[in-house]
Parts: C-alpha cells; sequence; structure tokens
C-alpha cells in the first residue's frame, strides 16, 4: 500500500461510504467501490448539504430553472436555496485539497449527481438533466476533473477509464 503522502485524493460522497448522511438519515454504501479505493488513492469524503449546515434527516432538496438558473432549493417549493452556500462549499473543497483528481458521484442527487432532474419553478419536470449543484461547481473550479457515477463503477471498463483519467489528471496537475 502507497504511503498516504503519495496516494491521489479522490473526492467520494460520504453516502457511497457508508455515512448515514442521507435526507432519510441512510446510506448509500457501495461496497465495490470501497474496496476498489483501497491503497492508491487517498479518499476525501464530502457531503455537501451536510456541510453547508443541512441536518439529517432534512427535507429533501430539488433543482429547479428560473429566472436566477439553476438553483438547487427544498423540495415543493419549501425550505432553503442552498446554491450559493453549495459553490462556495465547492471552491473551499478546490482550495483545501488542490491535489484532487477525481470524484467518485452518488448519481441522481441533486448535489452530487451527474444529470438530475430538473424542475420548472411550478414544479413540473423538464426534460433535460443537469450537474447537481456541488459538482457543478467543482467542476468550474478544476475543469476537467474526472467525476464517475455510482452506477458506472460496476463496469470494469468504465471504472478503468475513469482510473486512467485520474492518474492523467493527476500527472498534469
Ligand atoms: S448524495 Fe451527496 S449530498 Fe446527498 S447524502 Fe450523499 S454525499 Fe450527501
Amino acid at each position: 500500500m502507497k504511503s498516504v503522502s503519495h496516494r491521489i485524493p479522490i473526492v467520494v460522497s460520504a453516502c457511497l461510504l457508508g455515512w448515514k448522511v442521507r435526507y432519510d438519515g441512510k446510506d448509500k454504501r457501495h461496497d465495490r467501490a470501497l474496496a476498489l479505493l483501497q491503497g492508491e488513492w487517498l479518499v476525501v469524503p464530502v457531503c455537501p448539504e451536510v456541510a453547508v449546515g443541512l441536518g439529517v434527516p432534512r427535507q429533501p432538496l430539488e433543482l429547479v430553472s428560473g429566472a436566477k438558473g439553476v438553483r438547487i432549493q427544498g423540495a415543493g417549493k419549501k425550505g432553503v436555496d442552498v446554491t450559493e452556500a453549495l459553490n462556495h462549499y465547492a471552491r473551499q473543497i478546490a482550495e483545501r485539497e488542490p491535489a484532487i483528481a477525481g470524484m467518485i458521484s452518488k448519481s441522481r442527487s441533486p448535489s452530487c449527481g451527474l444529470a438530475v432532474s430538473l424542475h420548472d419553478p411550478q414544479g413540473g419536470i423538464l426534460p433535460e438533466k443537469v450537474q447537481g449543484r456541488f459538482v457543478h461547481s467543482l467542476l468550474e473550479c478544476l475543469p476537467g476533473l474526472p467525476v464517475i457515477e455510482e452506477t458506472d463503477i460496476d463496469e470494469d471498463r468504465k471504472w478503468q477509464a475513469f482510473i486512467d483519467a485520474v492518474r492523467e489528471y493527476a500527472r498534469h496537475r
């Protein structure tokens, strides 16, 4: 196993690591992700929603398209808008962990997912899918950062492509 200082940091949605941080108080532990991360990688767990002060359990969030662009706020127009807070947290992570070379993200999450349902202001679902607000901001800070969702980890070809991209990204930073 490599020493900590030689491992490449990879951000991982904390619920995939078994942390009970989801809105419903549960986790989404992904055993294969945990096994694959042994050894070579330095895991940087993040739960953006908890990091910006939302509790566990909490009201679920959703993405809404409006005059100010895509916002993340309490589902059903209830609750807080945490768009700016998540943007700020993503910038903090990028500054605090400048060697980050990849992310394993939770699919369909309005914070962490890569292709998430988007609502109109009246609550209807729009046809397009967009990035969750945390991962979107992280990619603005770290352009080209390789990101894989847990739903793709079980495909060896996709996992290997991700790892190759992470090594390449780390080499060119
Ligand atoms: S998907 Fe992201 S924001 Fe939601 S519980 Fe998991 S780590 Fe937290």
